[in-house]
């Protein structure tokens, strides 16, 4: 496995590759390797690409320092990880190669407008626009490339997707299903965060989840069905059903499918989850 941290280095690494007619999986990640990421890799590796991952973990998108502070850094694991796994090349640039105005703001910024302010933009000022310029980064150093984006993080994956469409990067997007624990809970570098006692009550994210998938019903039924699920023993931050591209919120007139987002606080930590819904018209 190729180990890269230089800018320059790892787009001379791409565009050789590309040379000799080889195609690139891009799988950008903030380290803290699991089996989600585990699973972009081998998705990758799947569709025949050269897998180049990221490990970068960009302040521009922690609204809360302390958030930074505690995301969790396991460099010499993920190493490990990534080339058992089946990363060609793994870079991990340095926050001066990436942002070296940092922490004054970049002139330039890449932004998705209303796409980015809902959800987890909402408290979060500038949360999306932190990761649509990263990425943007990633994409323009990497050159044109496959890139897979997990579904766990829904809203980040529908705003890389069109940032990409809007300023025509020549990526394709691969998304990947979410990865769960055995008991159902979504696969995240936060969960190693959670006490014993928060981690069976963060249960009930993805239990809502299921129920709401298992019962098509109208947009309200099924946001009435997850407001009960969720229940009260966690703190709710949002439980919405939305069109899966533009995140509007659907109406009691839509059908067909709709994806359902869930975000809560459970003993400090937050969490977020997402599944598919069946949409039904109300009957009259
Ligand atoms: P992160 O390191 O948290 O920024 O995540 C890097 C990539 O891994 C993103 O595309 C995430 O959506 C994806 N990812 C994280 N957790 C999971 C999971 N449980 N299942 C599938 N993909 C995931």
């Amino acid at each position: 496995m190729q180990l890269l941290e230089d800018v320059e280095s790892w787009r001379a690494w791409c565009d050789e590759q590309r040379a000799r007619g080889r195609t690139i999986g891009l799988v950008p990640t903030m380290g803290a390797l699991h089996e989600g990421h585990v699973s972009l890799f081998r998705a990758a590796k799947r569709n025949g690409d050269l897998v180049v991952a990221t490990l970068f973990v960009n302040p521009r998108q922690f609204h809360d320092q302390r958030d930074l502070a505690a995301y969790p850094c396991t460099r010499g694991t993920d190493r490990v990880a990534a080339e058992r796994h089946g990363v060609d090349c793994l870079v991990e640039p340095t926050l001066a190669q990436m942002w070296p105005d940092y922490p004054a703001p970049t002139a330039t910024t890449v932004s998705v407008g209303a796409l980015g302010d809902s959800f987890e933009g909402l408290g979060r000022p500038g949360h999306f626009n932190g990761v649509a310029s990263i990425v943007a980064k990633l994409f323009v150093v990497t050159g044109p490339c496959r890139a897979y984006f997990g579904e766990k993080d829904f809203q980040q994956l529908a705003v890389v997707r069109q940032m990409a469409r809007d300023l025509s990067f020549r990526v394709d997007f691969v998304a990947c299903p979410i990865v769960r624990d055995a008991d159902g809970l979504a696969l995240s570098s936060r969960n190693a965060q959670l006490s014993g006692d928060a981690r069976r009550r963060a249960l009930v994210l993805s239990r809502a989840l299921v129920e709401v998938r298992e019962h098509p019903d109208t947009a309200s039924g099924h946001r009435r069905r997850l407001a009960a699920a969720l229940g009260t023993d966690v703190d709710v931050a949002y439980a919405d059903v939305v069109n899966p591209i533009s995140l509007r919120p659907l109406h009691d007139d839509d059908e067909g499918p709709g994806r359902a987002l869930v975000a809560a606080m459970v003993d400090g930590v937050r969490l977020i989850d997402n599944g598919t819904v069946e949409l039904v018209k109300e009957e009259r």
